[in-house]
């Protein structure tokens, strides 16, 4: 279609997985941005809760810490498996597919927080997709970047739409953890290497909003597909998974587009170009590590240790 601005897909105005899922729920288990209608999002504190919350209504749902922040908080992730695989051992030996969802590891950008504890709730509470679970054990991280989800203020996004109030993008020390995955200098780095090398996942979905570009699209997409992994993993993803998870999309009436920019910051008629990624990011991370490679390179390494 022709780019046009300020306009949102119709099928992204109404939602209506948002509200089916909002309608399904217990009171109980709503998150803080349906109770408010979207006017606030919860705390770590809250999340944490959720987490608990789930667990309890569960038995498929156990939520582990990766470790503490420097300022003492917990980063917590929830593990949801039928089988009640919630080692990295026993999810192996179920055979099936690790999947890691991840918000907030620029905690400015919030809404993949609640619409992740939703999804879980959509899978063990109201089972709307319980059958992804004979598949797959999935993982949610609903803060990555917990400390600086707390630096708390109206004003960290003026150029977003979004809550009244919400947190930072850098951590207490001022990091930003999505340039530090090759360096890892954060302490909340070295712990999510930690637990990313334990249970190597099979699918990582990272999840950003706009800095307040205004685009037609509702959602953007990166994932590797050039040099950066083995070629026939680029071809897999840009001729076959790619235009599957478009197509998919237009039919709910979405409007799905690639992740990128403005060649000149600010100069729209300077054109659009996505970006090359390096492993500092997260993205350009899991295409280094843990991905299909060429089986005439040998076996795949995995490293016990990291940094
Ligand atoms: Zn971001």
């Amino acid at each position: 279609m022709a780019p046009v601005s300020q306009w949102e897909p119709p099928a992204a105005k109404l939602a209506a997985s948002l509200a089916e899922s909002t309608a399904a729920a217990p009171k109980s288990l709503l998150t803080v941005g349906e109770r408010s209608e979207w006017k606030q999002t919860g705390r770590c504190t809250d999340s944490v809760a959720y987490a608990r919350a789930l667990e309890k209504a569960s038995p498929w749902v156990k939520t582990v810490s990766l470790g503490k922040s420097p300022q003492g908080r917990d980063i917590i992730a929830t593990i949801v498996s039928k089988d009640r695989a919630f080692t990295p051992e026993a999810a192996r030996k179920s055979g099936k597919l690790i999947v890691l969802l991840e918000s907030c590891i620029h905690p400015g950008e919030v809404d993949g927080k609640e619409a992740g504890e939703m999804l879980l709730r959509d899978v063990v509470v109201t089972k709307k997709y319980a059958a992804w679970l004979d598949q797959a054990i999935l993982i949610n991280i609903p803060i990555f970047n917990v400390d600086g989800h707390e630096i708390w203020s109206g004003y960290n996004r003026i150029n977003q739409q979004g809550p009244n109030e919400m947190g930072f993008r850098a951590t207490a020390q001022r990091l930003n953890l999505n340039r530090d995955f090759l360096k890892a200098d954060a302490p909340e780095m070295k712990a999510w290497l930690r637990f990313f090398t334990a249970w190597l996942p099979d699918f990582f979905i990272d999840n950003h909003v706009t800095d307040g570009a205004d685009f037609q699209y509702d959602i953007t997409i990166d994932t590797p597909m050039n040099q950066d992994i083995w070629a026939n993993l680029a071809a897999w993803t840009r001729d076959r998974y790619l235009p599957a998870l478009n197509d998919a999309m237009a039919t709910d009436g979405h409007v799905m587009g690639p992740y990128g920019g403005f060649r000149q910051r600010g100069r729209p008629e300077s054109g659009f170009q996505t970006l090359g990624v390096t492993p500092r990011f997260s993205n350009g991370y899991l295409a280094a590590q843990n991905r299909l490679q060429d089986p005439q390179l040998g076996p795949l390494q995995h490293h016990e240790a990291v940094h």
